[in-house]
């Protein structure tokens, strides 16, 4: 619809009008208009519609929380082109956020480096570094009931992050990595600190791990996954185990989304 039309009083007053009766409205989006025009009144993005539409039938079990989402991997720069990174996709934090968000959340997502498109309707924080992950969550954390860290952090960061591409000329610049801060023990150390739920990773000994680190960095649940071989980073499919202080719940293998909503319900009943 053109700008004008759509500011119009009688297409808004017919607006209230719908509202009234219990209508939902999707958009308009805003910008440029098949006549020249810029302003709101063009069609919401196809992709966009498809994403807000199951809020309107999922069970509404996150009605008036706020739940923050880290995903993806982060990308530690060693010069202006080459970084340090890992093979993180985001998919399982993505399909996290869009679960939340079916699920009647008001969701931030902050996300290092993927190849994914944001999700609608999320409040949604791109950063590329560690450190840049470790102060967006800090600047949110207090705001949200529910932390869910499924971001691949990289561990390591350079010591020196030079100021110009290195030449070739120069193969043997030393490289010095440091730690990166963990940002999941930094929120448990919070006062008033939200529910926090970690991912754990693991090639080897799954629960033995996932366990130590649910109890390493104090949090809520920690939901183990077996990567290597192929398995987990990147694909569309996932098997897991929710763990908790007392509590351990096998999910089947499935797609990430289903996975993500099957997550989160059993998150919200294992912490009544
Ligand atoms: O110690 P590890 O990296 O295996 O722990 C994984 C969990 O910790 C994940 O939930 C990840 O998002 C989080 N993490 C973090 N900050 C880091 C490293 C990992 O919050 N620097």
């Amino acid at each position: 619809m053109n700008q004008a039309m759509w500011t119009h009083p009688a297409t808004q007053k017919n607006r209230q009008k719908l509202l009234t009766r219990g209508v939902h409205f999707l958009g308009p989006d805003s910008g440029l208009q098949a006549c020249g025009d810029i302003g709101e009144g063009r069609m919401m993005e196809v992709v966009d519609i498809l994403d807000a539409l199951p809020r309107f039938w999922e069970a509404p079990f996150l009605t008036g929380k706020t739940v923050l989402i880290t995903a993806g991997p982060t990308e530690e720069a060693w010069d202006p082109v080459r970084y340090l990174t890992n093979r993180s996709s985001g998919k399982m934090g993505y399909a996290l956020a869009r679960a939340a968000y079916y699920h009647g959340a008001k969701v931030i997502l902050i996300s290092g480096p993927t190849a994914l498109p944001p999700p609608a309707f999320v409040e949604f924080i791109p950063v590329k570094s560690a450190e840049e992950m470790h102060k967006a969550v800090l600047a949110n954390a207090l705001k949200v009931d529910i932390f869910i860290s499924a971001a691949a952090v990289c561990d390591f960061t350079f010591e020196t992050k030079l100021p110009h591409k290195l030449k070739k000329s120069h193969p043997k610049e030393p490289i010095t990595l440091v730690k990166t801060p963990d940002i999941l023990t930094a929120v448990s150390r919070l006062k008033n600190r939200p529910l926090l739920v970690g991912f754990a990773a693991e090639t080897e000994h799954l629960l033995d791990n996932a366990k130590a680190k649910l109890d390493q960095k104090n949090l809520d649940f920690i939901i183990a996954n077996q990567v290597g071989d192929g398995l987990c980073f990147g694909e569309d499919e996932q098997e897991v185990v929710i763990l908790g202080k007392n509590s351990q719940i096998h999910l089947p293998k499935t797609n990430k989304r289903l996975l993500a909503s099957q997550i989160l319900q059993n998150l919200v009943l294992l912490d009544c």
